[in-house]
């Protein structure tokens, strides 16, 4: 099959459609160059070879350079340029590019097909020998150490020799006679380190640069990043090859990037960066720090006066283009040479999840999309962004700030000072908050900013690789905070005469830029707006309800104001850990006989009723699913000696006595052991008493007009036996509360079970006979279905994952394949018997967008998740529903 894609005005092989084949890249230079956009012809190596030459070890595929003998041909014949020509010679780029963007995870390599020859024929051809030795001694340098891992530090070296021989200190000032003589000491310092001559056939050039980029996609950073993204299931990176344009041939030349419209907050203004006289990487790199695009017409060349307003004039029509065709944000690269404006990349632009509801919002009310494609476009993960604090403006206004950085990505972090990327991860991984703080960040750095709170740095703009990375993430980013002097070994910063440690607490707002010594009061969001409307279109798409676990009516009250229609599982074992209740509940585990164990409970019992009457206040109308007592008793008793003794002498007993019960109540696998209904089963009493202040809290409300609707859950059911037992006792318990408190009302209180024993999955059947709901309890039915104790998980987990034995977490997201079968069958075979069965899930995948879809397609009711994770789940029951 076709290898090599062609773009350019010959012909145009591909097209934004084939962006597995050609990656991004490569598929929009060819539907930039189709759609009459100035593109540098050029061709693409598809990725296909890129998978053929992993899974044969490093051999390239057969007949590759053939093909990509004839279309250099072409392209020569397109340009009127030769490889290696005397005359005027065609140099070309050589840039990665995977169907999902990677930012900077291959350095390009530009100039390729400059040699000792060819280097005479570019400064004959552009009159200019210093621009040519310049783009020679860069070629050399950047092969070197892309294709050949000759460290940069060696051609600095070199470099600061020949500074100091000319008495410059900037490269800008090195003479033309310096060049030539830096060009001879690159090509020593490349022999030296590879025992080989710089290499001058371009044809080989271009296949070891291919190569390089080949095995760039199995290099450490590259597979970091896809672990981080969570990418998985590409064959490689395409390579593109492109002929120059050269942004450093003067001041009438340039290069900049920018997006169409502002990655941080989502603003419909035109938002970039550019440099004069200056090639490739100059902006991303942060080097020299560019200029906004909005201040590109006052740009004047001494040929040209007009020239920044023309090239602003262009790059708007071909924003407006952009965004007519792509129907999104574009992230664009475009070189000017010469006045002439030749675009270089574009693709979907990484925005924050604040800029992507408003973007979609606006581009709705602009008609270029319609309501269904913008709920599509926002990213379900993002929306938490929307729903972080940020800094109390009241705190603010009282401290003045340090220094005042780039906003590069919205979010108010605080921490303690982190110097290298590394540091940030070991810190935090040993429960440190920290900030990541660099002079700028590179692709090596994604672990350390990924476990960082927050990113700063003291260089680079707002297209930085930094900001890039950070608003991809949502995370909080200060870029080009130049105030700040770094001293990385002294683990030390410098700012307004003062100095902070990697002791020291900093807080940062990436909405605005700025920086402050300690650690700044943070407020909640106000979500209106743009969220509300998104919330609005989710919640006319979606088919599946959102309910909330939740545990006290505070969190049950959040939950609500962010959608919950009800709470899917409310624990009540974390109500038995505070103040006095734990004394009661560890009397009533402790008691030795019936008589006892029911004198304590009697004590528990108010303290449930009302927590229950809070909750059922709060969500007043709405559903409210209450589990009943789950984990093993023995978790509500300490462990040690000094605690037991405690417990002892609160109660009044002896050590021993307390002693003797947390041995008897051991177990070797407790999570297997005596918990969930089982305890019930022992202990009906405990359920008996749960029920009761269950109903009776349900009466209080309904006494005072407050619509309370209990639903009973029991959980770890595995057998229908089980469930009839506990469900009688349930049913007749809450017969016994009506009777008692002679209340005549209706309060249709639900009895249901959790399906998350594999076994209630293989019989939901006839477990459904006796349910009025199942709620998957997919947190221990994936323990169960795996065998992996989610608790101890982390000792292999991350092995695991590094040798794709499991794609992801399956905690996190729900393995559709295999327990997902199970939900799936228990769906159907609890339908089969009981047509009125209401379904839902509430595990951790309740939040997960993947899990959620997976539950819509099966046909479950509902969902439930922690109550910052609901407009999340809102949002992406409705995109499964699209
Ligand atoms: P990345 O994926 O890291 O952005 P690119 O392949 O886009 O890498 O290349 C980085 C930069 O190199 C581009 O932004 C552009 O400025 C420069 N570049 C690449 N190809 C060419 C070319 N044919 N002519 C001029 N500059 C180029
Ligand atoms: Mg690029
Ligand atoms: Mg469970």
């Amino acid at each position: 099959s076709k290898m090599v894609y062609y773009f350019g005005k010959t012909r145009t092989d591909g097209d934004t459609s084939m962006k597995e084949l050609l990656g991004g890249k490569g598929a929009n230079l060819a539907d930039m160059t189709s759609i009459g956009l100035p593109v540098p012809a050029g061709f693409t190596i598809t990725t296909d070879c890129c998978d053929q030459y992993s899974k044969a070890k490093g051999k390239m595929p057969k007949g590759l350079m053939d093909e990509v003998g004839k279309v250099v041909k072409t392209l020569e014949k397109e340009t009127g340029k030769k490889f290696g020509d005397d005359k005027d010679p065609l140099l070309v780029s050589v840039r990665s590019g995977a169907a999902v963007s990677m930012p900077g995870m291959m350095n390009t390599i530009l100039n390729l097909g400059l040699n000792d020859v060819s280097v005479v024929g570019l400064a004959n051809k552009t009159g200019n020998e210093r621009f040519a030795y310049d783009a020679y001694r860069r070629l050399i340098n950047m092969y070197g150490d892309v294709v050949m891992e000759v460290g940069h530090e060696y051609f600095e070296e070199a470099f600061d020799k020949i500074k100091k021989k000319y008495g410059v200190s900037l490269d800008t000032d090195v003479p033309t006679q310096g060049l030539v003589e830096l060009v001879d000491a690159y090509k020593k310092v490349y022999k030296k380190h590879t025992k080989q001559d710089f290499p001058q056939d371009p044809m080989h050039q271009l296949e070891l640069a291919i190569e390089a980029v080949f095995k760039s996609w199995d290099s450490d950073k590259a597979i970091s990043y896809r672990r981080i993204e969570g990418i998985t299931g590409l064959k490689g990176t395409a390579v593109n090859v492109q002929s120059m344009v050269f942004g450093n041939m003067g001041d009438d030349s340039g290069t900049g990037v920018a997006f169409t419209r502002n990655p941080s907050t989502g603003e419909n203004k035109f938002y970039g960066e550019f440099l004069v006289n200056a090639q490739g990487e100059d902006v991303v790199a942060g080097i020299r720090t560019p200029q906004p695009v909005k201040d590109m017409p006052k740009w004047k060349a001494p040929n040209d006066k007009t020239i920044g307003k023309k090239v602003h004039a262009e790059l708007m029509a071909i924003k407006e283009k952009l965004e007519k065709h792509y129907k999104d944000v574009q992230d664009i690269e475009f070189t000017i040479e010469q006045g002439k404006l030749y675009m270089l990349q574009t693709r979907n632009g990484k925005r924050t999840g604040p800029a992507a509801v408003r973007i979609a919002c606006e581009m709705v009310k602009e008609k270029l999309i319609d309501e269904k494609t913008a709920l599509k476009r926002i990213p379900a993960g993002d929306l938490t962004q929307l729903l972080l604090p940020s800094f109390d403006p009241a705190g603010k206004k009282k401290a003045s700030p340090l220094c005042v950085g780039l906003p590069a990505s919205p979010g108010a972090a605080f921490g303690k000072l982190a110097f290298t990327a590394e540091e940030a991860v070991e810190r935090s991984h040993a429960g440190e908050q920290v900030l990541l703080v660099r002079k700028e960040t590179s692709p090596e750095d994604v672990d350390g900013m990924h476990s960082a709170a927050g990113i700063l740095t003291s260089t680079g703009g707002m297209t930085s690789h930094a900001a890039v990375v950070a608003r991809g993430w949502g995370k909080c980013c200060v870029a080009g905070a130049g105030a700040i002097e770094i001293d990385e070994k002294g683990r030390k910063i410098k700012v307004g005469g003062k100095t902070y440690s990697h002791k020291d607490v900093l807080s940062i707002d990436g909405s605005t830029g700025e920086v402050y010594a300690g650690q700044m009061p943070t407020v909640e969001p106000k979500l209106g707006g743009d969220f509300a409307t998104v919330m609005k279109w989710a919640d006319k798409h979606r088919r599946l309800g959102i309910r909330t676990n939740a545990d006290s009516p505070a969190d049950s009250k959040r939950a609500r104001e962010f959608g919950a229609e009800g709470i899917g599982l409310c624990r009540t074992e974390h109500m038995f850990f505070e103040g006095d209740r734990i004394l009661a509940m560890r009397e009533m585990i402790l008691a030795d006989n019936l008589e006892d164990r029911e004198k304590a409970l009697k004590k528990l019992l108010p303290y449930q009723r009302k927590d229950f009457e809070g909750i059922f206040k709060a969500m007043n109308g709405l559903p409210v699913t209450v589990r009943l007592l789950d984990p093993p008793l023995h978790e509500f008793l300490p462990h040690d000696k000094k605690g037991q003794a405690d417990v002892a002498r609160s109660l009044a007993i002896k050590p021993a006595e307390v002693e003797r019960r947390v041995a008897q109540l051991h177990e070797a696998n407790p999570m297997l052991g005596h918990r969930g209904c089982r305890l019930s089963i022992t202990y009906p009493e405990i359920l008996t008493m749960q029920v009761t202040a269950i109903t009776e809290a349900a009466i209080n409300c309904k006494k005072k007009k407050v619509d309370a609707r209990a639903e009973v859950m029991i959980p770890l059911v595995g057998t229908v036996q089980e469930l009839a037992i506990l469900r009688a006792l349930a049913a007749e318990t809450i017969e016994n509360v009506l009777a008692a408190k002679k209340y005549s009302g209706k309060l249709d209180i639900l009895i249901g079970t959790m399906i998350e024993i594999p076994r209630a999955a293989l019989t939901a059947d006839e477990v459904a006979t006796e349910a009025d709901f199942f709620s998957f309890g997919t947190n221990d039915l994936t323990q169960m279905t795996f065998g992996y104790s989610r608790d101890d998980v982390n000792t292999f987990l991350p092995d695991y994952i590094g040798q794709e034995v499991l794609e992801k977490d399956p905690f996190q997201s729900l393995d559709t394949s295999g327990v997902g079968q199970l939900v799936a069958m228990a769906v159907e075979k609890g339908r089969q018997t009981n047509g009125k069965i209401k379904l839902g899930i509430c595990g951790e995948h309740g939040g997960d967008p993947a899990s959620i879809n997976f539950c819509h397609k099966v046909g479950l009711d509902y969902v439930s998740c922690s109550p910052f994770r609901v407009p999340i789940a809102r949002l992406a029951a409705a995109q499964a529903a699209l």
